[in-house]
């Protein structure tokens, strides 16, 4: 196993505790690494975990740890199997996207960002139980050209290029799931029209690639 990635990997599902987007063990993280993965380890907070705690895991689902892997394995696979550009993939509990996903709704075009994620609205994947390979497989449907769903009466799930990008990812998917859960308390928001969001995800291929040079 890379003890690096270990240790960014457990960095990751850390500072995803303290930006409150997981609590307990809820929730997990993995980061693609060589030609399978490694993810967090199932049922234990990540302060109480070692990077050695991590598992790296194939694509068949084996893996060489005494320790058991995240219960969503499969999720985490079928996104590094379907989607070449994603590097890691976070899955969480975090309270706005969950008090969403609850309502099994797809997100509207409320807000500009919605286009960040790849279309003109999350969507929310059908219920299946925790761990199981229909889960994954409603993910993966609801993911389709997109890089976050929700997971009904579950939470949510985003991929990203890496462990800081997908994070990052996360952070602005809760922030958004917050914004549309406020407007709605107003009332039914304006949604943008398919040609404003067009705009917006044309624009997307060029913004948030910062250079410092
Ligand atoms: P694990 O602890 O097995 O990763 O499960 C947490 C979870 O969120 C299940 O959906
Ligand atoms: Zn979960």
């Amino acid at each position: 196993m890379n003890g690096e990635l270990a240790a960014t990997l457990l960095a990751t599902a850390r500072a995803a505790a303290a930006c409150r987007l997981n609590a307990g063990a809820s929730g997990n993280v993995s980061a693609r690494h060589g030609d399978g993965f490694i993810v967090t380890p199932s049922g234990l907070p990540p302060e109480q975990c070692e990077a050695a705690d991590m598992v790296a895991m194939k694509m068949d689902g084996q893996h060489a740890a005494t320790i058991t892997p995240s219960s969503e394995w499969r999720i985490h696979r079928d996104i590094y199997a379907a989607f070449p550009d994603a590097g890691a993939v976070i899955h969480a509990h975090s309270p706005f996207a969950t008090a969403l996903a609850c309502q099994r709704a797809d997100i509207p075009p409320f807000h500009y960002m919605i286009a960040r994620f790849g279309g003109d609205s999350v969507r929310c994947a059908a219920y299946a139980a925790f761990g199981t390979a229909a889960l994954s497989e409603n993910a993966l449907a609801a993911l389709a050209g997109r890089s976050a769903c929700l997971l009904a009466n579950h939470g949510m799930i985003v991929h990203g290029h890496n462990l800081d990008h997908a994070l990052a990812q996360a952070i602005d998917f809760e922030t958004l799931c917050e914004q549309y859960w406020r407007t709605c308390q107003i009332g039914p928001p304006v949604l943008l029209a398919a040609a404003e969001m067009a705009e917006a995800l044309d624009r997307f291929r060029w913004y948030g690639r910062p250079r410092r040079d």
